[in-house]
């Protein structure tokens, strides 16, 4: 899977030309993965529209409410998102976390929403600089994983997709190597072995995330536990994100 996190970018009429100018590219494009695109909340149904119309890429959102409806001004509740056809939904981004606040008990209250209501999570996990010079990042992404996402039963799990994003790699240019990559990954999937068994963790998706771009995904996607990517900035640009794409 690669799914493009598009954060706080584009109007309207430039998302309308880059949405175009993907489906266009991906009509003639090989790519034999499943394809994201997180659009702001605000151009989600004009997404969802053109999305319906091509069948080649699917939609997500960047954020949802842990409340189910009513006075909670400024949010959007995950039936809301359900009803625009949004398929998918990241939560725990460490931008979140850090400008908005965002704690684990939060995350995991988001992701009980978004699973009432069929959309399924893409959870971000990562440690931050600190924490890796210290030789934490282990620690704390098995912290993450278990504050958020343990408490629920086997058949929901599965429904959950994880990126680990290392936060010092996030719009830093600084990816991490595809073995840092590939020691993580196989690290999360033995968490989830040790929770849920091998099947499930053999069937979860964990997606890389930090400066992936056209030219290092080859790299990090031949690694056995990575199965895809989260991409910033380089989701942006039509040309460099089917590359992407094509770099299974
Ligand atoms: C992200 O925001 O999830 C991300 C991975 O950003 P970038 O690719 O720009 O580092």
């Amino acid at each position: 899977m690669v799914a493009g996190n598009w954060k706080m970018n584009k109007t309207f009429q430039e998302a309308e030309e880059l949405i175009s100018e993907l489906i266009q590219e991906f009509e003639k494009s090989e790519h034999g993965c499943d394809v994201v695109i997180c659009p702001p909340a605000l151009y989600l149904e004009m997404a969802s529209d053109y999305s319906n119309d091509s069948g080649v890429m699917a939609i997500g959102a960047q954020n949802v409410s842990e409340y189910e409806k009513g006075a909670y001004t400024g949010e959007i509740s995950a039936p809301m998102l359900a009803s625009m056809d949004v398929s998918y939904c990241i939560v725990g981004h460490s931008e979140r976390r850090k400008y908005f606040g965002e704690t684990d008990k939060q995350i995991a209250l988001k992701i009980e929403r978004l699973l009432e209501n069929a959309i399924s999570p893409i959870f971000c996990c990562g440690e931050l600089l600190e924490e890796r010079e210290a030789e934490r990042h282990f620690e704390v992404v098995e912290k993450q994983i278990e504050e958020a996402l343990f408490h629920f039963g086997e058949e929901e799990f599965s429904n959950i997709i994880i990126a680990y994003e290392p936060v010092w790699a996030i719009g830093t240019g600084k990816t991490a190597t595809p073995e840092q990559a590939q020691e993580m990954h196989a690290f999360i999937r033995r968490v989830i072995t040790n929770k849920y068994g091998e099947q499930v963790a053999e069937n979860t998706t964990i997606l890389y995330g930090g400066s992936c771009n056209a030219k290092n995904a080859k790299e990090l996607f031949a690694n056995p536990d990575v199965d895809g990517g989260l991409i910033g900035g380089a989701s942006l640009i039509a040309k460099d994100f089917v590359t992407i794409a094509n770099s299974f």
